[in-house]
């Protein structure tokens, strides 16, 4: 089944631009562009553009409005990636068990103070990206249970792109839109996001070898499992999620450095295969139009 897409694509990708938010054409939620570096290019998981050429993922995010015009005249359908990190934030609250971790956390360290600001509806139907004042702090999954934190060198999918399984639209809450000042992270939730030194060293050396079982990989690989395990497959509940996370956590190991990329992947791609022969796709539950519960929940 072919998802459907939202004809004014162009335009919104064209108005975020404007706004001086750096956008990139994502096919479902992965980057569009191809890869400009594969496996074997000594390049591969390192260059972030600076070759030249297109194709580096979130590094190919761009406000210049001929290159955006230019990039969904190619692909007009393409859905729409937002840099992070940049003009906002976002704090993304995957389903109910996030929504219900992120409102324990704020009752119990922020005086049951909601977050405010700019909030979109995820096309998944269970996922809630709510737009903060950039912190300066560090992509942290999992900074709470079901609660990524997305910074410097992430994206995420913006309204009015449709989630290539359910195809239904993000959508931004009624109210609250872009023109709504940003969220403030709390200073407890801050103070979880800001790396410990031992993080602080490892992130700074990125670039040397890494052979499998590499602490940095082997910590990203064994967050990842928690997630992918922690998922309700079809059948349970809600069925999808599964699927969510495990794109999550391919898009996770994205980034990585990558010899630390490899290493995890393999060990992840191995953990994906047992899953998948357990786990049969999930049925598509397409709706038309817009989403009238969007905006409806209660959300901290
Ligand atoms: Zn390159």
């Amino acid at each position: 089944m072919t998802a459907p897409w939202s004809p004014d694509l162009p335009e919104r990708a064209l108005e975020y631009a404007e706004r001086g938010i750096p956008v990139l054409p994502l096919s479902g939620k992965l980057p569009r562009i191809p890869a400009a570096h594969s496996p074997g290019d000594p390049l591969y998981g390192l260059c972030k553009g600076g070759c030249g050429r297109e194709g580096h993922g979130v590094h190919d995010a761009t406000t210049d409005p001929d290159q955006v015009r230019a990039l969904w005249r190619r692909w007009s359908h393409a859905n729409i990636g937002l840099r992070t990190g940049v003009a906002f934030d976002v704090i993304d609250v995957d389903g109910e068990r996030g929504r219900q971790s992120l409102q324990r956390f704020l009752t119990d360290h922020a005086g049951g103070l909601p977050i405010g600001g700019p909030r979109v509806r995820t096309g998944s139907g269970a996922g809630w990206h709510l737009y903060v004042q950039p912190t300066g702090l560090p992509d942290r999954i999992g900074v709470l249970e079901g609660v990524d934190y997305r910074a410097a060198d992430r994206y995420v999918v913006a309204p009015p792109s449709r989630h290539s399984h359910t195809g239904r639209p993000y959508v931004w809450y009624a109210g609250r839109g872009l023109d709504t000042p940003l969220g403030e992270v709390p200073a407890a939730l801050r103070e979880r996001l800001t790396p410990r030194p031992t993080e602080r060293q490892q992130a700074s050396a990125p670039m040397r070898p890494a052979e499998p079982g590499h602490p940095y990989g082997r910590a990203v690989l064994v967050a990842e499992s928690a997630r992918i395990a922690g998922a309700r497959g079809p059948g349970q509940g809600r069925g999808g999620e599964r699927n969510q996370v495990l794109w999550e956590a391919a898009r996770n190991l994205y980034n990585l450095p990558h010899a630390v990329a490899h290493a995890t992947s393999t060990a992840l791609k191995q953990m994906l295969r047992t899953i998948r022969r357990s786990a049969p796709a999930t049925a598509s539950t397409r709706r038309s139009g817009e989403d009238p519960e969007a905006g409806k929940e209660v959300m901290p």
